[in-house]
């Protein structure tokens, strides 16, 4: 029985990431399914009205309504809690839900919060935004700045807010040193791992608190389905984050959870190979153009701090070139590489960050991030490497580089 139901936890825990992408979590019906099932449904029937009443009561074990509990999302959420090295998880409708959820669900007016400037342009519109029209205010600082997170703190601020490596500036935050600092100050850490995932680096082993996750990126991994996930301690994720998402309903459908799942299951394949592919791309790009940011590149200004952290550099890389014309004019020249502002897709993408991912902030922020009007950023995905550098290579031709 141990074996079709897979779900002690003193076993499953002690399994090492790669090994919990493909089994963690997975519970199988009485047919004894290898591959995990998909429950499309909405409810559940009771044997009886007093098992109903028992259930929601919260004296009977089982689910009660797909809002709050759906198999299939289950065990999602316990691979996920897994690979994390977490106690807990609650997947999302989208890595959006997942950011906007971890925030609200803790925070109240008169709250300070602390955020890198380099970030997701929905998470700064939350930050800057969102958050602000509740009473909530942010101060943003230069994340790679260790000091500035310290001297940010006030005696309202509840959390740090971050993404490294950072989108699309690829700014690393130094895990430890800011986790310590937040610590020390009573103040939580939200990190958004959605580039990096867990395969190549673990916030939570540097101290991090509440580690969020696009799902839709990475995870998936080949841009089918839209997800995020929110994992934290037992306590935060079932007593604080919990009421909310139960009641607020950003709930991750069945049908997404069991694509996510089939995408975890080559994870840590597609990462590695994908670093590779990006690190080649990367020393390419070099020889070209006057700037390329890539987090495994000894040229990148934190590259001894990535190679610490991280156990590889991901999938994306971020290129300058003259100005908006030159960029665009690039794009139109490719041939195999989509323009497309997804990210951690099997295919390579790429987009102007200043006339789509980031074109919803102001000039001012976005001149204060660093996206500036030359910068492309391209995903590299699972094709031969040297195709893509043909394609590249072309391409900067036809724009004079
Ligand atoms: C894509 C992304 C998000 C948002 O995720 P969605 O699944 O598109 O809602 C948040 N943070 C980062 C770093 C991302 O790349």
């Amino acid at each position: 029985m141990k074996k079709l139901t897979g779900q002690d936890r003193s076993i499953t825990r002690n399994w090492r990431p790669a090994t919990q992408a493909i089994r963690g979590g997975t519970v199988r019906s009485h047919f004894g399914e290898t591959s995990e099932a998909l429950f499309l449904t909405s409810g559940y029937a009771y044997d009886c009205a007093g098992d109903a009443a028992a259930r929601f009561a919260g004296e009977q074990k089982g689910m009660t309504y797909s809002r709050l509990q759906n198999p299939t999302v289950e065990m999602l959420e316990e691979r996920i809690a897994l690979m994390e090295g977490a106690e807990a998880c609650r997947a999302m409708a989208t890595g959006m839900a997942a950011m906007t959820a971890a925030l609200l669900c803790q925070l109240q007016m008169g709250d300070h919060i602390v955020a890198g400037r380099a970030a997701f342009g929905s998470c700064r519109w939350l930050t800057d935004t969102l958050l602000p029209r509740f009473g909530i205010t942010a101060t943003i600082v230069d994340g790679t700045d260790t000091d500035a997170w310290k001297a940010a703190i006030k005696p309202e601020t509840k959390l740090f807010f971050f993404e490294t490596p950072a989108n699309p500036t690829l700014e690393i935050v130094d895990l430890e040193a800011v986790c310590r600092i937040a610590k020390e100050a009573g103040v939580l850490t939200v990190v958004d791992n959605a580039f990096a995932t867990p395969m190549l680096q673990r916030p939570m082993d540097y101290g991090a608190d509440i580690v969020a996750y696009s799902a839709t990126k990475m995870m998936d991994g080949q841009g089918r389905v839209l997800a995020g996930a929110v994992c934290g301690t037992d306590k935060f994720i079932n007593e604080t984050l919990l009421s909310f998402t139960r009641n607020t309903g950003p709930t991750l459908s069945a049908f997404n959870a069991w694509v996510v799942l089939k995408g975890l299951e080559t994870l840590d394949l597609r990462i590695r190979r994908q670093s590779e592919n990006a690190l080649q791309v990367a020393q390419f790009l070099k020889s070209r153009v006057d700037r390329t940011l890539y987090p495994f590149l000894p040229s990148h200004p934190q590259y001894d701090l990535a190679t610490k952290q991280m156990t590889a550099g991901g999938t994306i890389l971020s290129i300058f070139v003259e100005d908006r014309a030159q960029a665009h004019g690039l794009l139109d020249a490719l041939q195999l590489i989509d323009i497309s502002n997804n990210i951690g897709d099997s295919r390579s993408l790429m987009t102007h960050p200043c006339s789509t991912t980031h074109a919803g902030l102001s000039a001012e922020t976005r001149a204060e991030m660093g996206v500036e009007e030359g910068m492309l950023r391209l995903n590299v995905g699972l094709e031969d490497p040297l195709d893509l550098i043909d394609d590249l290579d072309r391409a900067l031709k036809a724009v004079g580089l």
